[in-house]
């Protein structure tokens, strides 16, 4: 096994025929459970992360011949040294999921601070948007590829108070769109998943705290229950693998069932009791 981090010399022999894989956000959460299901299916993951150290262990507790790399998705600078570090190490990029984030600020709307409207932005559209960018060059000249992004039941109904969030997610859901027509020709291929609600660490947390009322959520959702982190993961994965060959452009909503509801919750107990 050989873990190699951005800025020190590869350790591992280049492979260009083996599937490489580059997962944001990948130190934890959605992104973590995805770097470990990719990893069954493609022979290396770049797991891109702000948090070098975390990244880094994720990276040896994967095992293999993966590599960790720090860059802050908003920054065209650090996007573009960890895909050159990404291709001087393996030569190719199959697989882009494009999943860091962060949350909503939770003021009011008329309280709330516009430096905090503009970072989430920043982090998941710009974010999303310069790492495509930097990856599809790489993929449109292998003429295969593979982008999945990480969208939200947020972008399709609102919540109350999360506007940089909801138009981010928005904005993703239209850029996977956008990015699938533009470069379908070339052999890219680009789709999103919409999580629901999902039992990451932060949920377990802020549950904890009694911060967040997991109940209603719970009460919300048709199948009553968050979703895994390892449910979002699997369907990534197969978005981003080629049993998914003719699909581009399309969000899956992987939300146990939260967008199809247009009833109040009530009438879930109701069905729930009579089978
Ligand atoms: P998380 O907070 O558990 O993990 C996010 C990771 O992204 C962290 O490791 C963090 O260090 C990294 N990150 C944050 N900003 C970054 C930046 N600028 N550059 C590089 N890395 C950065 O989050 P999560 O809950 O796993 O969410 C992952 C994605 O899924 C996000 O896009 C989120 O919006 C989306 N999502 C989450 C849920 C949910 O319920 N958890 C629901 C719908 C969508």
């Amino acid at each position: 096994m050989s873990i190699s981090t951005q800025g020190e010399r590869p350790t591992v022999r280049k492979h260009s025929a083996q599937r490489v894989a580059v997962v944001t956000g990948a130190a934890d959460g959605i992104g973590w459970a995805t770097a470990r299901r990719l990893a069954e299916d493609v022979a290396h993951v770049a797991l891109l992360d702000m948090r070098l150290d975390a990244a880094r262990e994720r990276a040896i507790e994967l095992g293999g011949t993966h590599l960790a790399l720090r860059a802050d998705v908003t920054s065209a600078d650090d996007v573009r040294q960890a895909i050159d570090a990404v291709i001087e190490q393996f030569g190719r990029i199959d697989v882009l999921i494009n999943n860091a984030g962060i949350g909503d600020q939770s003021a009011p709307t008329v309280e709330q601070d516009v430096d905090a409207f503009d970072r989430v932005l920043a982090v998941h559209l710009r974010g999303t948007y310069l790492m495509s960018r930097a990856v599809a060059k790489v993929m449109l000249a292998q003429r295969s590829g593979a982008i999945v992004n990480l969208g939200s039941i947020a972008a399709l109904g609102g919540i109350p108070g999360r506007n940089a969030y909801g138009a981010a997610k928005a904005g993703i859901l239209a850029m996977t769109r956008a990015m699938a027509c533009e470069w379908a020709r070339g052999g890219v291929r680009v789709n999103a998943v919409a999580p629901g609600y999902v039992r990451t660490q932060l949920v377990v947390e802020l549950e904890r705290r009694g911060t967040l009322n997991a109940a209603a959520i719970e009460a919300r959702t048709p199948m009553g229950r968050f979703a895994a982190p390892e449910e979002i993961a699997e369907a990534v994965a197969f978005l981003a693998s080629d049993r998914a060959s003719f699909i581009t452009g399309t969000t899956l909503a992987v939300d146990g069932g939260w967008l199809a509801l247009a009833a109040p919750e009530s009438v879930l107990e109701s069905q729930g009791a009579n089978h």
